[in-house]
């Protein structure tokens, strides 16, 4: 039973590893089932459990990984007893399909490395394996976006990016009323020849945030 609303590829490793070990110690399962959260599923009155959870037979899929389960289990033996670390770099594998405990190995990293890239995801992972450590190395030919490529700029020039054409569109605030407006924020929207912007203020009438609407 997973708390997952679907069935994903970890949990058909996990099933075929759970059931490997069961037919190691001689309990032979004919089939596999997983159970997991009806995320379309609405109370009324008592909870319905039949209703609450999904039970999805993966026999099949478990019966397709389970059959290299064998040598996997003996190169993860290997592994454990060998008296080296195995050589093995930083990647997605770090955190997909769960956290790494590990953070050593990211130490070593730059202060712009590729994995700071504005929203990066698979894009740090594959410079990455290119051999791209720093944000300043990313070849032109490479596809960034608009937010990507003013981090980039920043970090090569060493100045911050201003847009002044949205900080022109700044309205004029009325200044805040005590203690009514204390520990409130708000928000402006203003339109000029510039285009149209949200604004929101903090309590004192500092400026928290600017975005442009178009
Ligand atoms: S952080 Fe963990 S998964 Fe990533 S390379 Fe280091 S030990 Fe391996």
């Amino acid at each position: 039973m997973k708390s997952t609303t679907s069935v994903k590829d970890i949990n058909i490793h996990d099933a075929s590893f759970q059931k490997h070990c069961c037919e190691k110690f001689g309990l032979k399962l004919s089939k596999c089932f997983l159970v997991h959260i009806n995320n379309e599923y609405i109370r009324e009155g008592q909870i319905d459990p039949r209703e609450l959870f999904i039970m999805k037979n993966i026999t099949t899929e478990v019966e397709e990984c389970s059959k290299s389960i064998q040598d996997r289990v003996d190169k993860m033996f290997e592994i454990i007893s060998d008296s080296k670390c195995p050589e093995v770099t930083i990647g997605s594998h770090c955190s997909d399909s769960y956290d790494c405990p590990l953070t050593e190995c990211w130490d070593g990293l730059p202060e712009h490395n590729i994995f700071t890239l504005y929203y990066g995801g698979k894009k740090c992972h594959d410079l990455y394996c290119n051999g791209v450590v720093n944000i300043i190395d990313i070849p032109d030919s490479y596809k960034l976006n608009d937010k990507q490529q003013i981090q980039q700029a920043c970090i090569t020039s060493g100045e911050p990016h201003v847009d002044r054409e949205a900080v022109m569109l700044k309205p004029r605030i009325p200044a805040p009323k005590f203690p009514e407006d204390l520990g409130k924020t708000w928000t402006h929207y203003s339109k000029s020849r510039f285009g149209s912007a949200r604004f929101r203020y903090n309590r004192i009438g500092s400026l928290l945030q600017t975005h442009r609407i178009s």
